[in-house]
C-alpha cells in the first residue's frame, strides 16, 4: 500500500514545525509497511489533487497567507471536487484560516475557499499558549500549542474539539479548529502530530480506507508519544 502527501507550498507556511507533521504522518505509515511519497508544492506547480491522498496545509504569516490564498482561489474547484470525493486535508492555523469565507484583517477582507463554514477576523493581541482540546473522536485530549492573531468563528461545522485549557478558536466560545469530511483544521502547532499519535492515525486511516477500502491500521507502540501527551495534560490541565 501506498500514501501520497501532497504538502502545500512548504516555502510559505511552515511556521512553529509544522512540517514535523508530515515527518511523523510518514513515519508512522511506514512502520506499518506503508509506503509514503511526499511531494512537496511550490505555488508555480500544477497540483493533481487526483494522485493525493492527504493534503497538508501549515501555518503562515499573514504575507505568506495571502499569497497562498490569491493562489489556492484559482483552483479552488479541483480542491474542492478532492474534499468533495472525501479527500484527506490536515490544515494549521493560517492553513485552517483559508479554508474557511474570509479572513478579515485590519478591516480588509481576504476571500477564503469557503471549504469550511468558518470565517475569521483578525485582533491586534495575539491568542498564544499552550492548548488542551477534548474530542469525540477519542477518549485521549489532543494537546499542542496554539499562536495566532485570528479569531475564527463557525458556522455549521462542528470543531475538532472543545478547550480544556488555551483560547482555541477565538478565546471566547470554547471551541478549537473545526472538521468537515475528511477535512481537519485546527490551530495546535507544536508539531501536533508527534504528541497526538491517535490523531495521526486517525488521519492515515481516513486517507487508507479511502484508497484501499477496508484497509486497517496495525497497532504500534505508542509509549514515549503517549507519556508526552500525558506530560502535556497533567502539568496544563
Ligand atoms: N493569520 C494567522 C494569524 O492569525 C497566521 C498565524 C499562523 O499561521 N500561525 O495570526
Amino acid at each position: 500500500m501506498k500514501l501520497t502527501i501532497g504538502h502545500l507550498y512548504p516555502e510559505l507556511l511552515n511556521l512553529y514545525g509544522d512540517r514535523g507533521n508530515i515527518i511523523t504522518l510518514q513515519k508512522r505509515a511506514q512502520w506499518r509497511n506503508i509506503e509514503v511519497e511526499i511531494k512537496e508544492f511550490k505555488l508555480s506547480d500544477k497540483i493533481n489533487f487526483a494522485d493525493l491522498d492527504i493534503v497538508f496545509l501549515g501555518g503562515g504569516s499573514d504575507k505568506e497567507q495571502l499569497l497562498v490564498s490569491k493562489k489556492l482561489s484559482k483552483i479552488k474547484s479541483s480542491l474542492s471536487g478532492y474534499v468533495a470525493d472525501d479527500g484527506v486535508i490536515m490544515a494549521v492555523c493560517g492553513g485552517f484560516q483559508i479554508l474557511g469565507h474570509y479572513y478579515k484583517q485590519k478591516g480588509e477582507l481576504i476571500d477564503g475557499l469557503g471549504i469550511l463554514d468558518i470565517f475569521t477576523e483578525s485582533e491586534n493581541n495575539r491568542l498564544i499558549g499552550n492548548v488542551i482540546i477534548k474530542t469525540e473522536l477519542f477518549s485521549r485530549p489532543i494537546v499542542g500549542f496554539e499562536n495566532h492573531g485570528g479569531r475564527t468563528y463557525l458556522g455549521s461545522c462542528p470543531p475538532l474539539g472543545k478547550v480544556i485549557c488555551g483560547y482555541g478558536n477565538n478565546g471566547k466560545d470554547g471551541m478549537e479548529g473545526a472538521i468537515y469530511k475528511n477535512v481537519i483544521g485546527t490551530y495546535l502547532h507544536g508539531p501536533l502530530l508527534p504528541k497526538n499519535p491517535h490523531l495521526c492515525d486517525y488521519i492515515l486511516q481516513k486517507a487508507l480506507e479511502r484508497k484501499y477500502p477496508g484497509a486497517t491500521l496495525s497497532p504500534l507502540d505508542d509509549a514515549i508519544e503517549i507519556a508526552a501527551n500525558e506530560y502535556i495534560v497533567n502539568r496544563f490541565a
